[in-house]
């Protein structure tokens, strides 16, 4: 067995990130400034995207999105419940009804019968996420977004670098938000970027700082740069050069993570391949994933274990698992305000009470894969029906 715990998804920060942060700290620009335009050029190239905005969160971009979209009281906003809650508290923070479908059994993402069968009068906008870094269903969830006048935004926090047939999520003119947390493919320790058209971005970075219009000083030429215009009560969702010039490395350095991580899991799906007792996660054709999580899923008439006590198995073999989602429809906010029974949602709910996520980072060595892969098989073994 492990003699040292092995954690779930700690960062890996180079030392070119490092001497990046203090050269930013002894400028003169320590919050947004040349580093955060320079990372938001070199992060719209690397996913081609029409444009893009820098922001301090993932959840911050999507805040953003449906503010900049209109989106506000009496709209209705469609969505998963496999997601974190970020996904679904930004529809509240406008005064949007979230409203919740369930998800396609391989890949957890929204099912677009489902979507299609929610949208009414009422509908503004679907938040699609890439759940655990593969792409949903994006022909038939646009398709039915512009058939219907909808706004498509894309929680893409999982999903950076990801393809779906052949083109980069983010890549689109509708929105789409990434994160830059901890523990994401690639960190800022905070940090989130929102891309999409330019036309959408110019009205989000007013949304995103204070609601202050620079276009007053086009303007206004003749009163200099002090003069600005505030159009609305917007928010301070900007993000610093500190937290740039770590991003712009990271960037840098993205395609090695993702290579390592597509090594992990390759290793993995050998690892597990002969178990009847694991599902193990997909990869349609059409897409390549971010592999941001590597999601197992026990067979419960397999096994004479349940997925709390494998989690907690693991944990005593020094492997570092988690969960993702416990469902937005039953924590207690959600589940009260709409009533939700867990029910309701059976693909998300069944699929959540087998579910657990190994460890899969740039950080793995090959011995890390070889203890998780012996771990998770002396646990089916012990406990195998
Ligand atoms: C991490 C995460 C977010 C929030 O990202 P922040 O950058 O922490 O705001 C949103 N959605 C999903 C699916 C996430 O996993």
């Amino acid at each position: 067995m492990r003699k040292t715990f092995l954690p779930f998804s700690p960062p890996l920060i180079g030392e070119a990130e490092v001497r990046e942060v203090v050269d930013t700290l002894h400028s003169d620009w320590i919050t947004t400034g040349p580093k955060t335009r320079a990372f938001e050029k070199a992060f719209a190239r690397y996913v081609d995207a029409p444009s893009a905005l820098a922001l301090n969160s993932c959840t911050a971009g999507l805040h953003t999105a449906l503010l900049a979209l209109g989106v506000g009281a009496g709209d209705e906003v469609v969505t998963t419940p496999m997601t974190f809650a970020a996904s679904v508290n930004v529809i509240e923070h406008v005064g949007a009804r979230p409203v919740l479908v369930d998800v396609e059994a391989d890949t957890l993402n929204l099912d677009p019968d489902k979507v299609a069968a929610a949208v009414g009068p009422k509908t503004r906008a679907v938040v699609a996420v890439h759940y655990a870094g593969h792409p949903v269903e994006l022909d038939a969830i646009r398709g039915l977004a512009e058939a219907d006048g909808l706004a498509l935004i894309e929680d893409a926090a999982h999903a950076l670098p990801a393809r779906y047939k052949g083109q980069c999520i983010g890549s689109g003119d509708n929105a789409a938000s990434f994160s830059f947390y901890a523990t994401k493919n690639m960190t800022t320790a905070e940090g989130g970027m929102l891309t999409g058209s330019p036309e959408l971005l110019e009205q989000a970075r007013v949304v995103a700082l204070h609601g202050m219009s620079r276009n007053a000083w086009n303007r206004y030429d003749e009163k200099g740069s002090w003069y600005y215009e505030v159009m609305m009560p917007g928010f301070k969702y900007n993000m610093t050069d500190i937290q740039a010039a770590i991003g712009l490395h990271q960037l840098d350095r993205l395609e090695g993570f993702q290579r390592r991580r597509r090594e992990v899991v390759a290793a993995y799906h050998e690892g597990f391949g002969d178990m009847e007792a694991l599902e193990l996660p997909v990869e349609r054709r059409e897409v390549e994933s971010a592999w941001h999580l590597y999601v197992l899923r026990l067979r419960p008439g397999r096994l004479r274990i349940g997925r709390d006590a494998f989690v907690r198995e693991l944990g005593e073999r020094n492997i570092g698992a988690s969960v993702h989602f416990i469902p937005i429809h039953l924590h207690p906010f959600y589940r009260d305000k709409y009533g939700y029974t867990p029910d309701d949602f059976p693909v998300a709910f069944s699929n959540y009470e087998r579910m657990l996520s190994l460890p899969l980072n740039p950080r793995l060595s090959d011995e890390d894969v070889a203890d998780v892969i012996e771990a998770v098989r002396d646990i089916v073994t012990h406990h195998a029906r």
